[in-house]
């Protein structure tokens, strides 16, 4: 059981380059199931304009000298680090009300994430200072003036102020992209569950593998802090939408167009499909689904369902299975191995838990649980923020307003009955913008039409059916690779979403110029700039290639007698290979022609060097493209010229893209692609 008896610790922020404790008086945190004085917090009296100018200077600096890759193996080291050290963090996290199930999605999760972003970051991203976006743009007919898009790391600040529901994801999913970027952090935890935020960032800091200044803690309020934010910086802020309406119109915020990035209150809902009535698993997911939602994390979170839309015919059976459920929910002391669903955050988010439900109790009924008395199965109501599971009905949710609009931040939903597709489509739109939706169906008509209907107001929509019961990652949690965000409602934000997160925390500039001068820029080859011709390329492991490093092959003829023999070789008889009369029929081709992939083969043997050399593998082709037709008695000829370097931290290898271009006689383009090679560092190979 929970050791009550320790002092409470008095939380310190780190900013410019030290821990430091506020002045003054602090205010007291309560431990969320036993009302015990767990941490005391106070920034008062820091200097929030020097943090900020501390984190441009010393943190931006040092950080955008580093690489995308470099600072994403930062992120991995502190990850794994955390990792293994992460038992302290579960037993901080029952003090937040959370049993260690609850804790998981934040610190398992958090972490997690954080991984994932430094893995995905070295696979998707080059190993550069500069982000290319997007294709060369050819602005000019002859080529010598083209564009393209860059991303460089923005130079100020990220201030992510944070909810208290995730102490730790919360603050790793926004760090880890705005360091991917480029961007030192300043971190703002709720006060109520900030001393694991607080240990969290002292185990990262103890670490040092962050340059200094990249991530700075405020324990406590903000102070003047947001009147010192500039347009490089970037500010994201999960939490009430009254907060972060607030926060958006700081004078500061609109003068200096900084980026807000908002996630706040969202209604989201499940439906269950028409066809999945009782008896069906749709049916036995959904109410699980459903459950499990309104009590993980005793409903404190973001992405629960607060809303329960059921096909008419289903309502009562919906009900009287969640009732079912929920009545059977073990509500306790977090630490307790009987409890299902621990305490909310303070006695004072369940006092407006209770409020939002008799606002929405004045248009639904309850019919389940009892919000004033407390039934337990360990613990003290009287000083735990405990809560039992209210389930509430609303017989007219067309007209009714507070349960599309009153989000009680807690183990609470409304069940709402539909007729027909479209009706479930308008009231999931009634939540006026939702970071999640779910709906349950084995329908694949029902699937499509319904996501086609909400999808404008939502960031996210899980398909739950029976075929995915075991796979499925659920309604409520937001994933790494997929964006997280809502909008209207929801804040109109977008996080995480694999690279389109890092994105968020850099710039876009569009660069026009020559292709030499583009090349300069972006470290990459384009079409047009400079290339060299000494020995050919693949001769070269990455300690010599170069960026242009060019060969121009021989040239080969195409035969009948290839493409007979490719046809029956491969089983690839397509009448266009063929048949001349048939071939001479399709608006395409004026005569039989070659196979595509027979003229990637042959260019493949035009370019390749036999012997065994620094060139290890071919990985695949990007963009490929056939451009022209190539006839029997056509000539090939490859262009292949080094275009990317990416060495692989850790291994022997690197990766390289080639620019191939496949010409005929007329130097007409006939194929166009990128050939993928991992290439050894230094040849021969070493240990
Ligand atoms: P708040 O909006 O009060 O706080 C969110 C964050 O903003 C906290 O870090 C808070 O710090 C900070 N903050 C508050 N006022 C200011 C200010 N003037 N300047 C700068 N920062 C400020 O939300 P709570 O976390 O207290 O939760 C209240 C309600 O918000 C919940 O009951 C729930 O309804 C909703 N909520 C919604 C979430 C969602 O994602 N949908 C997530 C969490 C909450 P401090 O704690 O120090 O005040």
């Amino acid at each position: 059981m929970l050791d009550t008896g320790r002092t409470a610790r008095r939380l310190e922020s780190y900013v410019s380059g030290a821990w430091r404790a506020g002045q003054g008086e602090a205010k007291p945190l309560a431990h969320a199931a036993t009302g015990e004085v767990h941490a005391l917090i106070s920034s008062d009296g820091l200097d929030f304009a020097g943090a900020l100018d501390w984190g441009r200077r010393t943190g931006g600096t040092a950080l955008r000298r580093h690489t995308l890759h470099e600072r994403a193996l930062m992120l991995k080291a502190i990850g794994q680090a955390l990792m293994a050290g992460k038992d302290e963090f579960y037993a901080e996290s029952l003090a937040t009300g959370a049993t260690p199930r609850d804790a998981w999605p934040d610190i398992d999760g958090g972490i997690g994430t954080m991984l994932t972003f430094a893995s995905k970051a070295r696979r998707e991203l080059p190993n550069a200072h500069v982000l290319p976006e997007g294709p060369v743009e050819m602005l000019s007919r002859d080529g010598s003036f083209v564009g393209q898009h860059i991303l460089t790391p923005l130079e100020g600040v990220a201030v992510h102020i944070n909810a208290f529901n995730f102490p730790v994801w919360g603050m790793l999913e926004k760090i880890a992209p705005a360091l991917i970027a480029g961007v030192p952090c300043v971190v703002k935890p709720a006060s109520q569950t900030a001393y694991l935020t607080e240990l969290v960032v002292r185990r990262i800091l103890e670490m040092q593998i962050l340059p200094e200044g990249a991530l700075q803690l405020i324990c406590g309020g903000v102070g003047d802090l947001l009147d010192h934010v500039t347009g490089q910086d970037a500010v994201t802020f999960t939490g009430s939408a009254q907060t972060g309406q607030k926060l958006r119109t700081h004078p500061a915020v609109v003068q200096n167009s900084v980026r807000f990035t908002m996630e706040a209150d969202s209604l989201n809902a499940a439906i269950l499909g028409p066809d999945a009535g009782p008896g069906t698993p749709e049916f036995d997911l959904f109410v699980k689904e459903v459950a499990r939602e309104m009590t993980a994390k005793a409903g404190q979170k973001c992405t629960a369902i607060r809303r329960v839309l059921v096909p008419a015919a289903h309502e009562g059976a919906v009900i009287d299975a969640l009732r079912a459920t929920l009545d059977r929910t073990a509500v306790g002391l977090p630490d307790d191995a009987q409890t299902r669903m621990g305490a909310l955050v303070s006695l004072g988010e369940r006092e407006g838990v209770r409020a939002r439900i008799r606002e929405i109790a004045a248009e639904a009924e309850i019919v389940c649980g009892t919000p004033d008395e407390v039934r337990l199965s360990s613990g003290d109501a009287a000083r735990g923020a405990f809560l039992n599971p209210v389930l509430l009905r609303c017989a007219d949710p067309f007209t009714a307003r507070a349960p599309h609009e009153i989000e009680a931040f807690g183990p609470v939903a409304t069940v709402m009955a539909y007729d027909g597709v479209e009706e479930a489509v308008a009231l999931a739109k009634l939540g006026k913008g939702s970071l999640v939706s779910s709906v349950f169906t084995n329908d694949t008509g029902v699937a499509a039409e319904m996501v086609r209907g909400v999808a404008a107001f939502h960031g996210r929509i899980m398909l739950g059916n029976r075929d995915s019961a075991k796979s499925s990652t659920g309604h409520g949690a937001p994933l790494a690779p997929l964006v997280h965000g809502g909008p209207g409602r929801a804040g109109g934000g977008e996080e995480m979403g694999g690279m389109r997160g890092v994105k968020h925390f850099m710039m876009r500039s569009a660069i026009q110029g020559t292709p030499r001068l583009l090349a300069a820029v972006t470290g990459e080859w384009v079409p047009g700039a400079p290339a060299q011709q000494d020995i050919h390329p693949f001769r070269k492991s990455l300690a010599d290639l170069r960026i242009g490093d060019q060969i121009v092959t021989d040239r080969r003829e195409i035969t009948e007698a290839d493409v007979e023999h490719f046809a029956h070789f491969t089983g690839d008889t397509f009448y266009a290979h063929m048949d001349r009369e048939a071939a001479r029929a399709n608006p395409f081709f004026e005569d039989r022609v070659a196979h595509g992939y027979l003229i990637a083969s042959f260019a493949a043997g035009l370019f390749v060097m036999p012997e065994p050399g620094p060139v290890l593998a071919n990985y695949g082709v990007d963009h490929l493209r056939f451009l022209a037709p190539v006839y029997f008695g056509d000539s090939l000829q490859v262009r292949l010229t080094c275009k990317q370097i990416t060495p692989r931290d850790g291994t022997v290898y690197g990766e390289v893209r080639w620019d191939c271009c496949v010409t005929n006689q007329n130097q007409e383009v006939v194929a166009q692609y990128d050939v993928l090679t991992m290439v050894a560092k230094t040849w021969p190979l070493t240990e």
